[in-house]
């Protein structure tokens, strides 16, 4: 498989999230200016892209949405992953009920929890269950992706749990950095901290700049 950078993977699922609701009103044809205010990305960004994955477009009509959907496809797309959450609270119960999880491309397999009052019942069709049951679960059902949504205090151990079952791959919702041995992968997705970054950003924009 063709490696792209990280940024244009990113941006290519972008594509195909637009692209699907485009091919849903049954829209043909999209140019590369609707598909920037559909991203929030420019134009020049979208041509460039999608000139590396392949040609799509034609002159003054645009590009085929389900011919540009199958070229990004072929290159980001490849089985469903199966998923598994740890932590029914607030946020991992919104994730669980979350529509943007297209059963074609991400499955959540499963959901765990400490809680006794929260386990054998259901969010959203996903059952939770207790921690014991998860590394039989995780290993039955292939799943390759565990999501990390317990308090700060709980999330090494999730995730030391979830190397021990065989999972290569980590989203990290809790605020704080977990340890995984080399060859695993993790994405922290901290909002509080991405809030607060973003906040930076405005303020450093605007403040006034001294010689
Ligand atoms: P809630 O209001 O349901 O408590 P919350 O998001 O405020 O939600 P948190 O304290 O962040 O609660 O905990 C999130 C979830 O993680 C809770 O459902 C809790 O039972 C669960 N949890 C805590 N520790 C562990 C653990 N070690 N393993 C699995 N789940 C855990």
């Amino acid at each position: 498989m063709k490696k792209f950078p990280q940024r244009t993977v990113t941006r290519a699922f972008m594509y195909l999230r637009a692209l699907d609701s485009l091919i849903e009103e049954g829209k043909a044809y999209v140019s590369s200016g609707e598909l920037a205010a559909m991203t929030a990305l420019t134009d020049v960004q979208i041509r460039k892209d999608i000139s590396v994955f392949g040609k799509a477009g034609k002159p003054r009509v645009g590009y085929d949405t389900r011919r540009l959907k199958q070229l990004l496809e072929e290159y980001v797309v490849q089985n469903v992953v199966h998923v598994v959450l740890f932590g029914v609270g607030n946020l991992g119960s919104a994730i669980l009920r979350y529509p943007g999880f297209q059963e074609d491309k991400i499955k959540m397999v499963a959901a765990f929890d400490s809680d006794p009052n929260k386990v054998d019942k259901a969010i959203n069709g996903i059952s939770i269950y207790s921690l014991d049951k998860a590394k039989l679960l995780i290993q039955k059902k292939h799943v390759e992706i565990g999501v990390i949504a317990v308090p700060k205090q709980a999330s090494q151990q999730i995730a030391d749990l979830l190397v021990s079952c065989g999972i290569q791959g980590i989203v990290n919702f809790s605020p704080t950095t977990i340890t995984v041995p080399k060859g695993i992968f993790v994405k922290n997705i901290d909002l509080a901290v991405e809030f607060l970054s973003l906040f930076w950003d405005m303020n450093a924009k605007k403040a006034p700049r001294y010689a």
